[in-house]
């Protein structure tokens, strides 16, 4: 069946803290393609004032899921926009069996095929340092890391020179705990669906950025081995 939809389209999926939002911001740089993170849509949601952003920020400092329901009319209507036009990474969605199941039917209808789907793999070990050491620029968003991945200049950021940092709430040992049992039970059974798909690759995201972003280059045909 010839492919009738332009450009890439891609679901970077994983444990909490693998990877994903980094190596697809890595990506949107090299092939301008839309990086659209379910996670970032409801912390923006949940500064909100109103009674759902009082709900979802609620949700999310406990590390618990936003409903399917919610979510797939976000993402479904997010597609729509002009900037996933030459196509785009799914962070953090699909995040369970029903809205894997439902994405295939929103992309059928969209007349878009889905080219790959790429599990970054990092054990829980691992993770919970990732993630407890990580904050952002204010400014721009770069993502840096206390022993990882420390500013150039300290305090300044390497991008935009902006001086104001942040963690996320949600990245504190209780909630990415629970965070963890929640991708092991609601998340983790969309890997076999799509393997039995023959859409999943599976990518080692335990080395350095870089090396990471290079396999996952090759995956994605952007680069050879
Ligand atoms: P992330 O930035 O991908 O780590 O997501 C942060 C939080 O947002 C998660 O811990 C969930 O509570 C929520 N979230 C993100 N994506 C989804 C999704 N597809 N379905 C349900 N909840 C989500």
């Amino acid at each position: 069946m010839s492919k009738e939809n332009k450009g890439l389209h891609v679901v970077f999926t994983g444990a909490p803290g693998c990877g994903k939002g980094t190596q697809a911001r890595i990506l949107k740089q090299k092939i301008d393609i839309c990086h659209l993170s379910t996670g970032e849509m409801l912390r923006d949601e949940a500064k909100k004032d109103t009674p759902l952003g009082r709900d979802l920020k609620a949700a999310l400092d406990r590390g618990e899921f936003a409903t399917d329901e919610m979510i797939i009319q976000m993402v479904s209507s997010r597609i729509d926009e002009d900037d996933c036009k030459s196509g785009f990474i799914l962070d953090g969605f699909p995040r369970t069996l029903p809205q894997a199941e439902i994405l295939e039917v929103i992309l059928k209808e969209k007349n878009i095929v889905l080219d790959r789907v790429v599990e970054i793999q990092v054990p829980d070990e691992i993770i919970m340092e990732r993630i407890l050491g990580r904050y952002s620029c204010m400014c721009c968003g770069q993502g840096y890391h206390d022993k990882f991945q420390k500013p150039k200049v300290y305090g300044v950021c390497d991008v935009c020179g902006g001086t104001e940092f942040s963690r996320r709430q949600d990245d504190n040992r209780t909630t990415v705990k629970n965070r963890l049992i929640n991708y092991r039970s609601l998340t983790y059974p969309t890997i076999p669906y799509f393997e039995k798909k023959g859409l999943l690759t599976c990518v080692d995201g335990t080395g350095t950025i870089e090396a990471t972003g290079d396999k996952i280059a090759v995956v994605l045909g952007l680069s050879e081995k």
